[in-house]
């Protein structure tokens, strides 16, 4: 037996740490914001590049308050990715704009930049690029495109806490950065969490204020706000697990490694990060034919998969009043077909990745 993700073997690893620190919260009676989210902020901001991090109650809110921040508004027009989770449009919605999808690049997965400028309109405000699976878009000709017509650029960093593009950490490239703290992410709280990262002290004032009902001082609101605060029992659980992060992700990579060598002979594509992208694996898909049947038949082996995503979002049936349909993404669509998530953690051992390859070799035979 393979599970997909094993979170307990995590914990039984930093068990004492864990306790220590929800302890300490208990004790304080922190329990929204709070020490514990203050400085798990500090460290999380230096670890992603970036001068302010801001702790938020998920990686959705992340993301709808970085649109606000950035002044989205009704009308507005943003581009980026059906290959997603839904989250990314839902929160582009949310701020009352319109999200325009672009297709993928068929190798990396993430947002095509040579078709970007076809869909750019007088009413185009951001483009929104999601590091899928845990590798960075291509962050450099994205930047070029939103500098000549004047577009904000927010990164969906929620599959990529540590991925760098040339040399730079995910989130610090685009003018905010949001991340997911769900609890099977790379860095996971143990419930509900997020951030955004940014550069800019007005955005992160603002993010501040936006998160705790627009406050600017006690008793003064100054913004229409909402009540998106982390826990502070999520800021010490993150704050013991960032300090593992890196090497968690180390193992990733090293799984991944694995992985590619065993199945170098086997009839799947694999994941093509290029050189410049430093890939932490938040997933492992291949793509195969037949995908459904030999997910079933290494099931039936007792090797747990899964698949991100099943379908692109302009083919879920919330999101079909946004226009599109069938064959408007062929390479989103054709992608959604045929990927496969591999079993992918930092505790997976030799001999559960050789299973899950060799269950896989022989249900691409049968
Ligand atoms: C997980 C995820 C989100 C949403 O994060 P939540 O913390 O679940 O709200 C957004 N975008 C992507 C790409 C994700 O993987």
């Amino acid at each position: 037996m393979v599970p997909f993700l094993d979170l307990k073997a995590q914990y039984h690893t930093i068990k004492d740490d864990i306790l220590a620190a929800i302890e300490r919260v208990l004790e304080s009676s922190q329990f929204v914001l709070g020490e514990a989210v203050e400085d798990f902020e500090r460290r999380f901001a230096i670890h992603s590049g970036a001068r302010h991090a801001i702790a938020v109650n998920s990686g959705t809110s992340a993301l709808q308050l970085a649109l606000l921040a950035a002044g989205i508004k009704p009308g507005d027009e943003v581009i980026t990715t059906p290959t997603t989770f839904v989250a990314t449009t839902a929160a582009i919605l949310y701020v009352g704009a319109k999200p325009v999808f672009v297709d993928i690049d068929p190798k990396s997965h993430c947002l095509d930049p040579a078709r970007i400028e076809a869909v750019v309109t007088p009413r185009t405000r951001a483009i929104l690029p999601v590091h899928l699976h845990g590798l960075t878009a291509e962050m450099d000709p994205i930047g070029e495109i939103a500098a000549r017509h004047g577009l904000v650029v927010i990164e969906d960093a929620a599959q990529a806490h540590g991925a760098r593009y040339r040399q730079r950490p995910a989130g610090s490239m685009g003018d905010l950065g949001c991340f997911s703290f769900y609890p099977g992410k790379n860095l996971g709280a143990y419930g509900e969490g997020g951030a955004v990262v940014t550069q800019s002290d007005d955005h992160a004032r603002t993010l501040r204020m936006l998160r705790d009902w627009g406050l600017e001082r006690k008793h003064r609101h100054a913004l229409k706000g909402f009540n998106f605060r982390m826990d502070g029992i999520q800021g010490a659980v993150l704050g013991v697990k960032l300090r593992h992060l890196d090497a968690w992700n180390d193992a990733r990579r090293r799984h991944a490694a694995r992985y590619d060598t065993l199945l170098a002979s086997v009839r799947v594509a694999r994941p093509q990060p290029p050189a410049h992208c430093h890939h932490v694996y938040h997933v492992y898909a291949v793509r195969l034919g037949e995908r459904d049947r030999v997910q079933q038949a290494m099931q039936a082996e007792g090797i747990a998969t899964n698949i991100h995503y099943p379908f692109p979002v302009h083919l879920q049936p919330a999101y079909s009043d946004l226009g599109y349909g069938p064959g408007d993404f062929p390479e989103a669509e054709t992608a959604a077909r045929e990927f496969l998530s591999l079993p992918m953690y930092a505790e997976l051992t030799d001999d559960q990745i050789g299973a899950v390859c060799r269950a896989l070799e022989s249900a691409l035979c049968g």
